[in-house]
């Protein structure tokens, strides 16, 4: 299994490397820039959270401990709250992924434009931000403008892809890769379910 699903990453490697390259233009992703993963709920389905504790085993003992604490502080910060929990993801480590090759599909995806069915594009939040798209964003009509993109006079159109979570993640992919994604779960609702087993 763990072989079909590292071709399935270097699959969508691929494919979102050539996305993100297509939308060079508009995109304002760097190192050290990580909004992404400062606030969200961020899904993991069963194998990808497996995939990213691979990583975290690799980890130096420092490092780990550093991250079960915040693990542990936001189980307890849930606790407390009703409704949506967004959080800084626990492995966000000097505004750096500290599990970066086994970070999840979520992850890889952020900050392009998705596809969103019956609905307008889904714009990554960061534009709003002043990062990617922002340089083709109406803000007020918060779509992307013909206007500004006109103004830039670059040749590569702003494009949404079907990039979202469920089209990343389909029974389709799952039968052309022969794997099985399992249960999907914010990234925090892993932890909780080991607590309780312990
Ligand atoms: S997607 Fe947006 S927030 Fe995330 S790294 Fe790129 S520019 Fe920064
Ligand atoms: S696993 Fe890494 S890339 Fe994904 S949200 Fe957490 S810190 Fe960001």
């Amino acid at each position: 299994m763990i072989d079909n699903y590292l071709l399935y990453l270097s699959y969508i490697e691929n494919k979102l490397k050539k996305f993100f390259e297509a939308q060079s233009p508009y995109i304002f992703c760097k190192k050290g820039c990580a909004l992404c993963c400062q606030s969200g709920e961020y899904p993991f389905s069963q194998i990808e959270f497996d995939f990213l504790m691979f990583g975290f085993s690799k980890l130096d003992e420092n490092l780990k401990q550093q991250i079960f604490g915040k693990v542990n502080k936001l189980l307890e910060e849930k606790s407390k709250t009703e409704g949506t929990f967004l959080h800084e993801c626990p492995f966000l480590i000097n505004n750096e992924c500290s599990v970066y090759n086994y970070r999840g599909v979520i992850c890889r995806s952020f900050g392009l434009m998705s596809i969103r069915q019956n609905a307008n594009s889904k714009i990554p939040f960061c534009a709003f931000k002043g990062l990617n798209y922002s340089n083709v964003l109406d803000p007020e009509t918060r779509i992307i403008s013909l206007e500004k993109f006109k103004a830039l006079g670059v040749d590569k159109e702003p494009l949404a892809y079907n990039v979202g979570y469920n089209a990343l993640t389909s029974p389709d992919i799952e039968e052309v890769f022969n794997i099985k994604f399992g249960e999907v779960k914010a990234l925090i609702d892993w932890f909780q379910k080991s607590e309780k087993s312990n």
